[in-house]
């Protein structure tokens, strides 16, 4: 790393606040970041992460990996930060929530993990994996991620990924052969690698995700997965040789061009399931979250048919399914009101929601008992009726 770029460097302490590192002459709009028409992948990727300041706690920048990731934002003016969890200018500041997808676009944090835990989990996965990030540098109005950091949460990347690596194989090693098939997988023991984040948008930043696909392609008995919804195309040079399920999260584009903020459009998302899996992946769909309002059903149906349509038959033979209906937050919903007060119009429904308070005592808000069942149900009647090749792994 040049001299000029450590993060101890005099030059750097005067960086902040951050509104010093930003062209007031950029639009102040969240740019959609997925190719349009003529443009390639590089082009997409940079309208999502024009990153301009790195936050780096020393050891992180130091690191090979962190090196690796200063190497590839030479632009980047850099910081030094004692933690990854406490960066006063972006976390807790409420002053943030209008410059938020700018924040996203702009900011990078390089950090190390603290601890490395592996969590059962029995839904999504048998095991949550300790993640090689958090944050995002998408802005989905629901996302819970947020929740932890506060308020804009660009992404942090872990550089310690040979830890995590190593963690990972000695918890692998340790399960041994998975004993019988649930709904997870039938033989593989399943890890989510990308609980706080997006894997897909990671992997502009840096090799982690790459590096987890490829410890993964040699453990016989286990699988990684990640939810996705940004279709990053460099991925299907990754060879993951079957270990790897890629997630797209789909629901109704009308939907999504509300609150997917800065996604992949659903369509190229599903356009793209055919080449993930001829890659050599297993692909899976989340339909999530489902979002009851005036037509859910009819748009639902329509998002089916056009699985059915689109998909090629080798898709269809090995996707599955999850099924989650909306989750949303108090504190969340007043935050989005500040930045993005249509979104809440969809999200934000009390006459058909009741509270729900988180394992971590989180004000949490989901459909009232008896519509949350019946809308499951339904969406299950739907997915038998047009796409009833779909199985549905869980819904809840
Ligand atoms: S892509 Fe996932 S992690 Fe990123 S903002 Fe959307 S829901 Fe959150």
């Amino acid at each position: 790393m040049p001299s000029s770029r450590h993060p101890r460097s005099p030059r750097q302490a005067s960086l902040f606040p951050l509104d010093d590192l930003i062209d007031a002459s950029e639009p102040r709009t969240a740019a959609e970041p997925s190719p349009r028409a003529g443009e390639d992948m590089s082009s997409a990727a940079a309208r999502l992460l024009r990153i301009r300041e790195i936050v780096a706690e020393p050891a992180a920048a130091v690191s090979p990996r962190g090196r690796q990731i200063l190497a590839r934002f030479p632009q980047a003016r850099v910081t030094e930060v004692d933690s990854h969890w406490r960066i006063p200018h972006l976390h807790g500041n409420e002053g943030n929530v209008e410059r938020w997808v700018r924040v996203k676009t702009e900011t990078l944090i390089l950090g190390v993990r603290r601890t490395l835990a592996t969590r059962p989990n029995g839904r999504s996965a048998d095991w949550i994996a300790p993640g090689a990030s958090n944050g995002c540098a998408m802005a989905c109005a629901y996302c819970y991620v947020p929740r932890r950091k506060g308020y804009a949460n660009p992404v942090t990347v872990f550089t310690d990924i040979d830890r995590i690596l190593a963690h990972l194989e000695r918890h692998v090693a340790g399960q041994g052969r998975k004993p019988a098939p649930n709904q997870c997988d039938p033989t593989a023991w399943v890890y989510d690698i990308g609980e706080n984040g997006d894997c897909s948008v990671d992997a502009l930043i840096s090799d982690n995700t790459a590096d987890l696909i490829r410890a993964f392609r040699s453990w016989p008995t286990a699988k990684a997965s990640f939810a996705t919804k940004f279709v990053n195309r460099d991925l299907l040079r990754l060879d993951p040789r079957g270990r790897t399920r890629v997630r797209f999260s789909v629901m109704p584009q009308e939907d999504a061009r509300l609150l997917d903020v800065r996604t992949s459009p659903v369509p190229e998302r599903i356009a793209a399931a055919a080449d993930f899996v001829e890659a050599g992946y297993e692909v899976h769909f989340n339909l999530s979250p489902v979002v009851l309002r005036p037509g859910w059903e009819a748009a639902w149906a329509e998002l089916l048919r056009q699985l059915d349509d689109v998909l090629p038959a080798a898709v269809k033979a090995q996707a599955a399914a999850e099924v989650i209906l909306l989750t949303h937050n108090r504190a969340l919903h007043e935050i989005n009101l500040g930045w993005h007060p249509r979104a809440e119009e969809l999200l934000w429904r009390p006459e058909i929601q009741e509270a729900k308070r988180s394992q971590n005592g989180d004000d949490n808000v989901r459909y009232r008992t008896g519509l949350k069942g019946a809308a499951v149900g339904r969406l299950r009647e739907l997915i038998a009726a047009h796409a009833p090749w779909l199985t549905v792994r869980y819904a809840f």
